[in-house]
């Protein structure tokens, strides 16, 4: 796959297939979405909400949502924020997400299948709950609501910046606000 990539680049470079997306690296709409990596809405999230390259900037992870107060997402919102001058949050999950009903029994599972040991798995509890950390998020709707929560009364967020979340359809790219 990779190396199929990169001979479909020097194509895409030699034949300046980048001219539609040139822009500058400042967000033209002062806005910040975190949401899922799940592929259906690689290209559907965007054009689902009329953003062009530039536009916003857009953070990614399973299930679209925050782990702990200082993880990555929300680190990369403090740099959405203060450096690029945010002002306005969109959390995004979406329909038939996989995070939701992600089980963390089941992926030890998986991952004892792989040759994964319970001396490995063992070193990683002494960095993180795995229970918690591969377990799913079961209610969308409550996750949405979770996370907005922690991004609105984050001690480094000003109060200011409108944090809003949704439910993205993953198929007609329908948004429903979740108030
Ligand atoms: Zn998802």
């Amino acid at each position: 796959m990779i190396d199929q990539i990169l001979s479909y680049n020097k194509r895409f470079v030699a034949e300046k297939g980048y001219e539609p997306f040139i822009t500058s690296g400042q967000p033209d709409m002062k806005l910040a979405i975190v949401s899922c990596m799940d592929t259906r809405l690689t290209k559907l999230l965007p054009n689902a909400l009329g953003l062009r390259n530039g536009d916003a900037k857009i953070i990614k992870v399973a299930g679209g949502t925050i782990l702990t107060p200082y993880d990555s997402v929300m680190r990369s919102l403090l740099v959405a924020i203060y450096e690029l001058d945010c002002q306005e949050i969109m959390i995004i999950h979406h329909s038939g997400c996989g995070a939701c009903h992600m089980n963390a029994d089941h992926f030890l599972h998986l991952m004892r299948e792989r040759g994964i040991t319970d001396e490995a798995i063992q070193e990683a509890e002494k960095h993180v709950n795995l229970n918690k950390y591969l377990d799913g998020f079961h209610d969308t709707e409550a996750s949405v609501r979770r996370t907005v929560k922690a991004v609105q009364q984050h001690p480094l967020v000003p109060k200011n910046v409108v944090v809003r979340g949704f439910i993205i359809d993953s198929h007609t790219g329908e948004l429903t606000p979740i108030d």
